[in-house]
């Protein structure tokens, strides 16, 4: 099934399982997150693994938006040893050759708030792959982009890295007099999105505006001050406005980069502009007057609502029929059940 595909066979998991001689598969996963609202207010983030080749998912874990950290960090302090530890996790999976991370399943805004990257209305850094600015996202140059020739440079492996190098920096906090120093001088920002530091510190190196990252040997920014030295810390050195906002741990699994990430169909085509194309053909046709009601002096809201009762009537009527009549769309047909403004 997968067998043959570039992302598999090129993968380092499944050339070095190759190389050793192994018989034994190197399965293939695939990774997906999203948030999940089961209430009015609550709503949780779910982690699933998939096995590509049976499709079974697996929870790996969930995180409730009510207990994201607040602290200004917009929940990666919360995400950031959730998410390691899911690397430990499917780290040790790659490198006994058992599995090879080939896929990552989610939506565009989920990807964004793991990996770091800025929205499409950013000014500078509107796509996460490529080097397109906003002003070059115009119905001009659009028609430029193919399947073949994205028209823009791609963020690449290297990119990435660079950027990573350029925007951290590792400091060795050797005496406790730096760590109170340090700790004294640290505030939770919301513009810096975490614990910054509120002046220069000369001495040791860092920055106002530095930011102290969650990461390995300190997961818990909180917990600084009651910290052990010697001690090796983050601070995320970026300016407010760069293309990432913080690293993420995925990238660090052998063989995962941003070509991980597959842009499916039912986000980036029928949720995407075959959903707004739907929704202007049906004002279309409300603004129109074919679905109104032939009765004078009523209500232009009244009138509207009418029309899309006659629609959503219509509609139905046409999924009856193509029930009796086409035995697969019994099987995969799918129905909108609710039509409103
Ligand atoms: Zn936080
Ligand atoms: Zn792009």
């Amino acid at each position: 099934m997968v067998q043959g595909l570039p992302s598999y066979e090129n993968h380092p998991v499944v050339c070095r399982a190759r190389a050793a001689g192994q018989k034994s598969l190197v399965r293939p996963l695939g990774l997906y997150w999203d948030g999940v609202r089961y209430s009015v207010h609550s709503s949780f983030t779910g982690f699933y693994i998939t096995d590509i080749l049976s499709g079974q998912k697996f929870v790996s874990f969930l995180l409730r938006s009510e207990d994201m950290c607040r602290c200004g960090c917009r929940g990666w302090c919360s995400l950031f040893p959730l998410v390691d530890a899911w690397v430990k996790d499917l780290h040790e999976l790659q490198s006994s050759n058992q599995c090879a991370v080939l896929d990552i399943q989610c939506d565009w805004p989920a990807y964004l708030e793991i990996t770091g990257g800025r929205f499409w209305n950013h000014t500078e850094h509107p796509c996460p792959l490529c080097l397109i600015s906003q002003a070059e996202m115009n119905p001009e140059t659009v028609p430029g982009i193919t399947l073949d020739d994205l028209g823009h440079d791609l963020y690449t492996v290297e990119d990435y890295n660079n950027d990573i190098d350029k925007f951290t920096k590792e400091i060795l906090v050797d005496c406790d007099d730096m760590l109170r120093t340090i700790a004294r001088n640290l505030e939770y920002s919301t513009a810096d999105r975490g614990r910054h530091l509120i002046t220069d510190l000369p001495r040791f190196g860092l920055q106002k505006n530095w930011r102290l990252e969650p990461s390995r040997s300190l997961p818990d920014v909180s917990q600084f001050e009651n910290q052990e030295v010697p001690l090796r810390v983050i601070f995320w050195t970026g300016a407010r406005n760069e293309r990432l906002t913080h690293m993420c741990p995925l990238f660090l699994l052998e063989g995962l980069t941003h070509d991980t990430w597959s842009i499916d169909i039912l986000h980036t085509w029928h949720l995407g502009p075959m959903q707004q194309f739907i929704s202007l053909a049906m004002h279309t046709f409300i603004a129109s007057g074919v679905f109104s009601p032939r009765a004078a002096n009523m209500e232009a809201a009244d009138v509207r609502e009418l029309a899309l009762m006659a629609i959503k009537a219509e509609l139905f009527q046409f999924y009856k029929q193509l029930r009796t009549t086409d035995p697969r769309w019994r099987e995969k047909g799918s129905e909108a059940f609710c039509l409103e403004f």
